[in-house]
């Protein structure tokens, strides 16, 4: 496992391959289910943070290349 720091200055780390960013996390949504950690629970299927993975970094990217365009 590796630690290192995005573009964003947000930690990543590298589980075989896998890049997982620590500041994000998915919720059981079929859409839109990536939460900022700020975000404790989704308020559309309630799901819960502490309960969910991290989210991997280049769907992040993809959602932020989305929100800028
Ligand atoms: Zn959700």
């Amino acid at each position: 496992m590796v630690d290192s720091i995005n573009e964003f200055g947000e930690i990543i780390e590298n589980f075989g391959g896998i890049i997982i960013n620590n500041s994000y996390w998915d919720c059981e949504c079929k859409d839109d289910y990536i939460h900022h950690v700020s975000e404790a629970v989704c308020n559309n299927c309630l799901s819960e943070q502490e309960d969910q993975p991290n989210s991997r970094e280049n769907e992040i990217v993809l959602l932020k290349k989305r929100n800028n365009s």
